[in-house]
């Protein structure tokens, strides 16, 4: 069978995409509408995605609204990256069984299972490059991380509407897919394009036979997303990174945001990028068992800066300015690349709107006029 890149399927004719993955024995999950937000979660059918709905996003604001369109991605995102398919909030690692002489432990590798996640957007799949990298790509894998990793088939929808809150056309991460996904998907009108981009991806295209996609509808989906990006209304200037953030260090601005910030840690629990953790021992009644676990931590709290009997960034201004320096400056200089993504969640997801990208150009434009200034300045005439 000759192996397809790229096909169109309508709207009403996108339950043959499911249907084929779900043969290959795929537990479906996509965007739902639960509470008053998209979350992940199983689906069976198209009609459990959210058609019709968008969301609206602002600093601290989230809505959503039904336009009663066919769209079927016309939300973003919620609150959730893919980063709980792979890292998940919580994961246990050991079983402790005490024993005559001592104890015994049993790991708790989780089963591999296959799941297609539909919908996944391309800071997204940015995020998870990146957790990638942390997690398996240093000197230790790690094998619970791999495990759930290993059994993913992404699915990602390229954007062609962006929120107010999004920046990744600045961070050159969106809003179109460029890699790390199995299929990409451009919802035109009524039509999806579909682009396959690893060998299973092309493969189930191929099953699928669909129509070639004309050069017309490919050209429209490109410009799509090209309206997509110059519609961005934040951008993040990372010309002078990370060197700039590491000369604010002294910053009054930190006074100002840390006036702000409550510490929630809300920014780091939906970033898809966060990675910090702690263990945790978790004894049943009986004092017989117990169970080592891994639970996602936050450099927000005061325990995360707790080390050898002495906290290491007491004030809510410490942990606001170690957070953005290290997603900006130090990452950069740790992994190669900028631990922020510019899925602009953190600022939808802030209780008080804290802006990400406000607070990072006020510390740059400071730092900019105090170099402009303490220059040699020539003299007059010359
Ligand atoms: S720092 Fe904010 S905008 Fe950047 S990746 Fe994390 S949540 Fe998204
Ligand atoms: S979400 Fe906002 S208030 Fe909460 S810790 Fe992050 S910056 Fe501070």
């Amino acid at each position: 069978m000759a192996r397809e890149t790229c096909g169109i399927l309508s709207r009403t004719n996108f339950h043959r995409l499911l249907d084929a993955l779900s043969a290959k024995g795929y537990r479906l999950v996509g965007p739902m509408v639960h509470d008053g937000a998209v979350v992940w979660d199983t689906i069976q059918r198209v009609s459990d995605l959210p058609i019709g709905w968008r969301d609206h996003q602002e600093p601290g604001r989230y809505r959503l609204e039904q336009t009663g369109s066919q769209e079927i991605f016309g939300v973003v995102h919620g609150p959730q990256s893919l980063k709980p398919f792979a890292f998940t909030p919580r994961e246990p690692l050991v079983q402790i069984e005490r024993s005559k002489d001592g104890f015994t432990t049993r790991s708790t590798l989780p089963s591999s299972e296959k799941v297609a996640i539909i919908g996944a957007r391309a800071c997204d799949l940015a995020g998870l490059g990146i957790q990638d990298q942390i997690f398996l790509q240093g000197e230790y894998q790690d094998p619970y991380y791999a495990t759930r990793r290993g059994g993913l088939f992404i699915i990602a929808v390229n954007c062609t509407r962006a929120l107010q809150t999004c920046f990744c056309a600045s961070m050159d991460t969106g809003p179109c897919a460029k890699n790390g996904f199995d299929l990409a998907l451009t919802e035109v009108d009524d039509q999806l394009l579909i682009e396959a981009g690893s060998e299973a991806g092309s493969d189930l295209l191929s099953a699928l036979s669909l129509s070639p996609a004309s050069q017309g509808l490919t050209r429209q989906a490109a410009a799509l997303g090209d309206a997509c990006a110059q519609s961005q209304v934040r951008r993040l200037d990372r010309t002078r990174l990370p060197q700039a953030l590491y000369e604010a260090h002294e910053h009054p601005r930190w006074d100002d945001v840390a006036a702000r910030c409550l510490a929630c840690a809300n920014c780091t629990m939906v970033c898809p990028t966060c990675f910090c953790h702690k263990v945790e021992e978790t004894p049943d009644l009986t004092r017989q068992n117990s169970e080592h676990s891994r639970l996602w931590d936050s450099c927000f709290t005061q325990e995360h800066g707790y080390i050898h009997g002495k906290n290491i960034r007491p004030t809510i201004k410490d942990r606001y300015r170690m957070w953005v320096t290290h997603k900006l400056a130090s990452w950069i200089d740790q992994f190669g690349t900028s631990g922020c993504v510019g899925c602009g969640r953190c600022i939808t997801w802030c209780p008080v709107g804290i802006d990400l990208t406000e607070e990072v150009s006020a510390l740059l434009k400071s730092s900019e006029q105090r170099s402009t200034s303490s220059r040699p300045q020539e003299a007059p005439g010359r």
